[in-house]
């Protein structure tokens, strides 16, 4: 207010001496002081315009209320008094007062030393609208005051607090106030209406604001309104502010607010009002050095203290790539491997994978999510395949965008790591990723590229390895080329756990935050006061933190704990591992089984009779009701427990089956286990292999690593097969692997690790409650001698420090890539799986738009369920780029999973963009250095997997010059 009226005030000064003393009110000028219509009603401020109406403009005491005279001057509005707040020559403010009658013609008189103007009539309405005092005029924009906006512009946040400045909210208190300024005493007068109880409704973009005060201002004739900015509003792009309504009682004023300001401003904001040493605390880590590692508050992998006095929350890192990742402080549920979130190619359940674990986050009070692994499954012996998304770019980039935007969607700042080319476990802070720029952004990149563009992302953590002889964590080719210049990443790089090496190097490479402590960013300052780091660079680091805060309302977070929902977030879980477990191998239709032709059952191995396993390291979840057992020390090569989820597919198979015998044998002499398989109708035996970060799996054969006596899996599971012609095997494991016994068993269902509802989403598949949709997100090769590496890189002796080079000789040729280009045929390719009913693909056909200036096409199909049960099959789409680029053979582009009926058919439309942040028809020309449509032939192909075996041709494209 105190703005508004200064402005009054200054376009009056210099009014001259009247001529004559006879006031007169300009016909019609007499108006609502907020809105500037006639909508006046009792107690509502007022303006009315007019000439010689006061000789020059009188300051107005309010120290003991308005006054009704100000120098020689009165307003009369039927023949009462008005209380004055602002007096000059062409305009006058005054209150209607409260006993004025309604919808009823009254004159207002303004006499001025004695002499009276010709009366000018008003009619008051009944009940007036609530009006606001408007900041922007043109389009309605209400003046709004708060934190960091005392003056007219202001960067609105949301879960801030702020004040509109109203007229004509109603009566407070006693009807008759009457130049009577409410007195602030420590608390304010709220807002009463005679007769019913005080009301008073805001919304913003259609949600509700919580309304914290609705009433007198103190000191003003008007009235204020203190609300919290609702978040979640959406912000249009062609009108200025964000349409509000304020209802009081039954009667509602329209307005508008000004937006919520965009990330960028709240940090620069925000920014200007920081320290050097907040700017310094909010780029280094508060965790103790490595030989040191303190507890962090919440058990959390990295803390940073906020400022209060900012509104700026204490920073809590904590991991969460499938599911949240913290130790008995934070049981949290655990979500199958996201590989099978992968598995399940169905972005809407990836959704909600990530939902679970940003409301767990947040639950737990933690703010920032440290999951979004998508670094490529180049090497399928990495030990942490299962915390990522597969080994083709576009399938794990979106999966993993998915996860990442429902995270943030939470308001948890979301991470995707390990960046880059962070593809193996041996050697890992000191692997050299020799890569062309080529191969590197049509690769690991890529699937960055897609997943900081679809989920807009606010953090990026860069990874151990070496790229190309530099560190990633001071590589400026990718933190600053790539990642902040090409793809104008706003969010902040932070490090991975001690992968800084330097401080200057780091931070004028583009490294924003040192992880976990501060071991070189303790002397950024010194660098910035010698002048090796600017000043504009720490600022720019600050900003980055601040804005990943802001965009995704983690501003707001408190820390506070509440209760997660993990019965709700388990439901989830088990239809991940329902749409995600893939079905290998169904000889004869030995699944589903039929309960009524099954007597007794022998289940074997993995403590399929307690639980199911889950993968270890950073990702590793302390599964909600504890762990059904901890087993695997001191002979476990990783550096956390191995944790079996306590889901139990003897209790679910059991029961599926309630009038078989079933029996558990644990493995562990394959004699024994043969015996019991011999005398049951079915023999189904659980293999599974423990990975973790910090190591890679030193074959791709099921391997004990977890006991000192290791249980020879593979030898199992040929006697059991031996003994039992019906066996079934189910495979609890991260990724890719061999099955030197497959030929011998009847079915194989690929289960991944499966999550703490696992057994329970097993034994639904295993009986046809849920039919198997999964689709494989990497090849299963044959042997390791098929891999583009058979012997995985590693430092030369083992124990050496010095950088050592993993070349990527196979450039281009990431997983099944490697496999077409070399035609060498896999055990499994890439996209394929089993279900109990059968499918089928017809017309497809093909619409060319790659002329048009942004490129595009669409395959059409029609996908009928032809067999008995209802079922789900994933129509895949891939392209093969012109012969003379140098391409694998063909890329996945684009899919839809399509859920049926028996006998139903669905016409499906997948289009493939250009434009796409995929760049599906592009490849990556090193000079220029970008992603071009080249010249030629491409050929489209639809099917079931990436294998020529699964995949009709749908027609070719003629690209031009
Ligand atoms: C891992 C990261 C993890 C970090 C914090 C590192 O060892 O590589 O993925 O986020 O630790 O736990």
């Amino acid at each position: 207010m105190r703005v508004r009226l200064i402005l009054f005030l200054a376009t009056l000064v210099g009014a001259g001496r009247a001529q004559t003393t006879t006031p007169v009110i300009t016909p019609g000028s007499i108006v609502n002081a907020a809105s500037y219509l006639i909508n006046l009603a009792p107690g509502a401020l007022a303006t009315l315009y007019g000439s010689q109406l006061a000789d020059g403009t009188p300051t107005i005491q309010t120290a003991n209320g308005f006054p009704a005279t100000a120098g020689g001057v009165t307003v009369s509005v039927n023949n009462v008094n008005a209380p004055l707040t602002y007096v000059s020559p062409t305009q006058i403010n005054f209150q209607v007062p409260w006993e004025t009658p309604v919808e009823t013609p009254v004159p207002v008189v303004v006499t001025r030393d004695q002499i009276p103007s010709a009366a000018v009539t008003i009619t008051l309405a009944a009940a007036e609208a609530p009006a606001m005092f408007l900041n922007d005029y043109t389009n309605g924009i209400a003046w709004v005051t708060g934190a960091q906006c005392a003056q007219t512009e202001c960067a609105i946040q949301t879960g801030e607090t702020y004040t509109l400045w109203a007229n004509g909210l109603g009566p407070k208190n006693a009807p008759l106030q009457d130049g009577m300024p409410a007195v602030y005493s420590g608390s304010l007068t709220p807002l009463e209406v005679p007769g019913s109880p005080a009301s008073c409704q805001l919304t913003i973009g259609g949600q509700t604001a919580t309304v914290q005060y609705c009433g007198a201002a103190p000191g003003e004739i008007i009235d204020q309104v203190n609300f919290v900015y609702p978040s979640g509003v959406s912000i249009p792009f062609n009108i200025a502010g964000i349409d509000a309504a304020l209802t009081i009682g039954s009667v509602t004023g329209n307005f508008r607010v000004p937006a919520p300001a965009a990330p960028d401003a709240l940090a620069e904001q925000t920014l200007a009002l920081l320290t050097q040493d907040e700017k310094l605390q909010l780029v280094e880590g508060a965790g103790g050095p490595v030989t040191n590692i303190i507890p962090l508050p919440k058990g959390a992998g990295g803390y940073i203290p906020g400022i209060p006095r900012l509104g700026i929350p204490n920073l809590y890192f904590n991991d969460g790539s499938v599911g949240v990742a913290n130790d008995s402080q934070a049981p949290s549920t655990a979500l199958p491997s996201a590989i099978a979130s992968a598995a399940s190619w169905d972005t809407n359940l990836a959704y909600s994978y990530g939902q679970v674990i940003g409301a767990e986050m947040k639950a737990w009070g933690m703010n920032v999510n440290l999951g979004g692994n998508v670094n490529l499954n180049r090497e399928p012996r990495d030990g942490r395949t299962f915390e990522a998304k597969g080994e083709d770019p576009i399938l794990a980039g979106k999966i993993n965008a998915a996860h990442v935007k429902a995270i943030q969607d939470q308001q948890v700042v979301g991470c995707i790591k390990h960046y880059a080319l962070n593809d193996q476990e041996t050697g890992r802070t000191t692997a050299n990723a020799i890569i062309d720029e080529r191969a590197a952004r049509e690769t690991d990149l890529l699937a960055f590229e897609i997943s900081m563009r679809d989920s807009n992302v606010q953090s990026v953590m860069c990874s151990y390895n070496l790229l190309n002889g530099t560190y990633a964590c001071e590589n400026s080719h990718l933190l600053d080329d790539i990642l902040k210049g090409d793809w104008s990443f706003p969010g902040f790089v932070m490090s991975d756990w001690w992968a800084t090496h330097s401080t200057v190097a780091a931070a004028n490479a583009g490294l924003d935050q040192e992880q976990p402590d501060n071991q070189y960013f303790s002397g950024l300052e010194s660098a910035i006061q010698s002048g090796q780091v600017a000043q504009s660079r720490l600022d720019n680091m600050v900003e980055r933190i601040l804005r990943a805060l802001y965009a995704t309302g983690a501003i707001n977070s408190t820390g506070a704990v509440m209760p997660i929902n993990t019965a709700a977030d388990q439901a989830i879980a088990q239809q991940v591992e329902e749409q995600g477990a893939v079905l290998l191998k169904n000889a004869g239709n030995q699944l589903p089984l039929n309960p009524a032709s099954i007597t007794s059952i022998a289940l074997i191995g993995s403590h399929a009779d307690i639980g199911v396993l889950s993968g270890g390291g950073s990702a590793q979840v302390y599964p909600t009701g504890g762990a059904a057992l901890n087993e695997g020390y001191p002979a476990v090569p990783g550096w956390a427990p191995v944790i079996w989820d306590p889901s139990s597919p003897m209790q679910a198979i059991q029961a599926m089956a309630p009038n078989a015998k079933v029996q558990f044998n644990s493995g562990s002499s394959a004699s024994a286990a043969a015996t019991l398989a011999a005398s049951s109708t079915v023999a189904i035996v659980f293999v599974s292999q423990w990975t973790s970060e910090g190591m890679d799996m030193p074959s791709l054969n099921f391997t004990d690593v977890i006991h000192t006596t290791p249980i020879d899996q593979d030898g199992l599971v040929n006697a059991v097969a031996a003994a039992n012609p019906h066996t079934i095997v189910v495979m609890e494991n991260g990724g890719a692997q061999v099955m030197p016994w497959l030929s011998n068993v009847s079915a194989v269902l690929e289960a991944w690790f499966p999550g703490q509802r696992g057994g329970q989403a097993i034994a639904n598949i295993l009986f046809g409650a849920v039919n198997p949709s999964g689709k494989l997100p990497v090849t299963f090769p044959a042997s390791v001698n098929d891999l583009p590496h058979p012997t995985i890189a590693a430092p030369d002796p083992p124990s050496s420090s010095a950088p050592f080079p993993v070349n990527y000789s196979e450039g281009l040729l990431v997983g099944y890539k490697w496999y077409d280009a070399n035609n060498i045929t896999p055990v499994f390719p890439f996209g394929f799986g089993l279900s109990y009913t059968t499918f089928s693909i017809a017309n497809a056909a093909l619409t060319n738009n790659l002329p048009a200036a942004n490129p595009n096409f669409q395959i059409t199909c029609d996908v009928t369920n032809t067999g008995t049960v209802a079922g789900a099959e994933v129509v895949q789409v891939y392209l093969g780029m012109p012969a003379n680029l140098g391409e694998p053979p063909r890329r996945l582009v684009g899919w839809q999973k399509v859920a049926l009926q028996p006998g139903a058919k669905q016409h499906v439309t997948i289009e493939v963009d250009e434009n796409d942040s995929s760049h599906p028809m592009s490849w990556w020309n090193p000079t220029p250095g970008a992603w071009q449509v080249a010249p030629g032939t491409y050929t489209v192909y639809v099917g079931t997997s990436e294998a020529m075996a699964d995949l009709t041709v749908a027609g070719t494209i003629q690209a031009g010059n």
